[in-house]
């Protein structure tokens, strides 16, 4: 019989945290570094969320949302994990798009887009750099009115190919659209558009076992199989949760879940003011994604030089519904070349396309094989064009839809980036309507993909540690310190 998941757990913890994505990692390992006993709950068998991989009879191991960050992920794992972790992160050289539009190369920092605007599309330099340059000094508590589409028509007026090529990486980076505030855009396309995209040498499975170690070393009590099934709460304050049936007793609690589901799942909407639940009642999800994994033949790869990552769209225009429309014309290739995972002779190709929950619902089992028997065959068509004979040389494919992702994390309509805009401000308002209860989770756009996940896991860390000194005066002081989630550090 399996092990009992909460096999000498405590009665007690200062600190427990709910889920493992990388958020809840990081807020956990800097918790128990402070000093602080911290238990984690994660419901599936592996930890990581959404920073996962799964693995396939032949050795084949595909990776989810490793396709690419920004630099300051080596900043933060150096300040908040380990040198080794951050050691291995590396540049991704090759991106390419194709499109109806134009085609092009890039490695993906301002230099060169500066000069691909200016030498390709032919825009005023001094446009462009005053667009990177407003794009960059953009911070959260600046105007929220103005959107993304109406910040490039201030730039590039009439140029729908300039919107394509600046918009189009950042709604594959989060599921933003150009009627999102200007700022969310900002932000993550300062950071992702600097200087480069970034990927980890090994693949997740390594970091989320590097982590795993590191964080265990720091004391930190972690559990897989462990749902959360309830946050009890008496009298305004969080005091602790149930789960597999357990009451666990702590002065804080760090939910790593989706938002929506900690406030109306887990904590229940009876403990928190009437003003708040109707805030937190208008946060909207973010969309979810498919994916097709292919694996090529042991030992067959692919020409480096057809990309590390490749946007690819058939779509005349460039529209954000297009890019959710089940009649799927855009899909991004992440091309995992052997080098990325040293030893192996594999290359895997992972298709990744922007979907909606409500496309892939209500369907019988037969349908739901079905669609994604097609969604798999036409992405087999589509791939043909820069891996020719894929059909003869793929090992292993298979897919996956929104419900997949629902499954194994738990998020609500699959969503693969948390909550829109409106989120981040219900997450952080948390612990004024409850004392002790804390959300570090994938928000707002800003504070989601793996750096913008973990950074936000250090902040609520530093809150969670301020609310601990004070109801614990003999705690060792915390040495962590974040800075503001804005450039590269986001
Ligand atoms: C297809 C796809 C591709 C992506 N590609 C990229 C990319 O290339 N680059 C990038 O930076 N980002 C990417 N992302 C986004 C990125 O992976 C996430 O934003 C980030 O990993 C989220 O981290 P998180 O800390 O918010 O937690 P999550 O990863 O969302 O994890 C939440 C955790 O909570 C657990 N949980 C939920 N409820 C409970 C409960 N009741 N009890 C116990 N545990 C619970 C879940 O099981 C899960 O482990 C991608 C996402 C998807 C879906």
């Amino acid at each position: 019989m399996a092990r009992d998941p909460l096999e000498g757990v405590q009665d007690e913890y200062d600190v427990i945290v709910i889920g493992s994505g990388l958020g809840a990692l990081t807020a956990a390992n800097t918790l128990a570094k402070s000093g602080h006993s911290v238990l984690l709950c994660e419901f599936h068998n592996l930890f990581g969320g959404l920073a996962t991989w799964f693995k396939r009879k032949g050795g084949h191991i595909f990776d989810i949302s490793l396709h690419g960050f920004p630099v300051g992920m080596i900043k933060s794992c150096r300040r908040y994990w380990t040198k080794e972790i951050a050691d291995s992160i590396i540049q991704l050289k090759n991106i390419r798009f194709e499109n109806p539009m134009f085609s092009l190369q890039t490695t993906f920092t301002r230099e060169d887009f500066t000069r691909q605007l200016v030498e390709k599309f032919g825009i005023a330099k001094e446009n462009v750099v005053a667009f990177f340059d407003a794009a960059r000094s953009m911070n959260f508590y600046d105007d929220q009115e103005t959107t993304a589409g109406e910040l490039f028509e201030k730039y590039f007026p009439g140029r729908p190919d300039v919107v394509r090529l600046l918009m189009e990486p950042i709604v594959y980076a989060n599921g933003s659209t150009l009627e999102d505030p200007a700022v969310s855009y900002g932000i993550v396309f300062s950071n992702f558009m600097s200087k480069g995209v970034y990927s980890f040498r090994g693949g997740t499975d390594h970091l989320i076992d590097l982590m795993a170690e590191e964080m265990r070393k720091n004391g930190v009590d972690a559990r897989t199989r462990a749902e959360v099934e309830k946050i009890h709460i008496e009298n305004g304050r969080v005091t602790g949760i149930t789960t597999r049936g357990k009451f666990i007793r702590a002065k804080s609690v760090v939910s790593n879940a989706n938002l929506r589901a900690t406030i109306f799942k887990m904590a229940g909407k009876e403990n928190f003011p009437a003003d708040f639940i109707d805030e937190a009642e208008a946060v909207r999800l973010n969309s979810s994604s498919c994916q097709v994994y292919m694996a090529l033949k042991p030992g067959d790869t692919v020409d480096e030089s057809t990309g590390d990552l490749l946007f690819t769209s058939t779509a005349k225009e460039f529209r954000t519904d297009l890019l959710l429309d089940p009649n799927i014309s855009s899909r991004t290739y992440s091309f995992y070349h052997p080098h990325l995972r040293p030893g192996s002779d594999r290359c895997l190709i992972v298709s990744s396309t922007n979907a909606k929950y409500s496309d892939w619902d209500g369907m019988d089992r037969q349908e739901y094989k079905q669609r994604k028997k097609v969604m798999i065959e036409e992405t087999l068509d589509a791939v043909e064009e820069y891996v020719p004979n894929i059909r003869e040389r793929v090992a292993h494919v298979e897919a996956s839809t929104p419900k997949t992702f629902e499954k194994f994390t738990k998020h609500l309509m699959g969503a693969s980036f948390g909550t829109k805009f409106e989120g981040l401000a219900v997450s952080r308002k948390l612990p004024e309507v409850v004392e002790g209860l804390y959300h570090a989770g994938s928000v707002g756009i800003i504070m989601s993909g793996w750096l913008g996940a973990m950074n936000y896991g250090v902040i609520v860390a530093n809150d969670v540690d301020s609310y601990l000194m004070n109801a614990k005066p003999e705690s060792v002081l915390s040495s962590t310190s974040v800075e503001g989630n804005t450039s590269e550090d986001s």
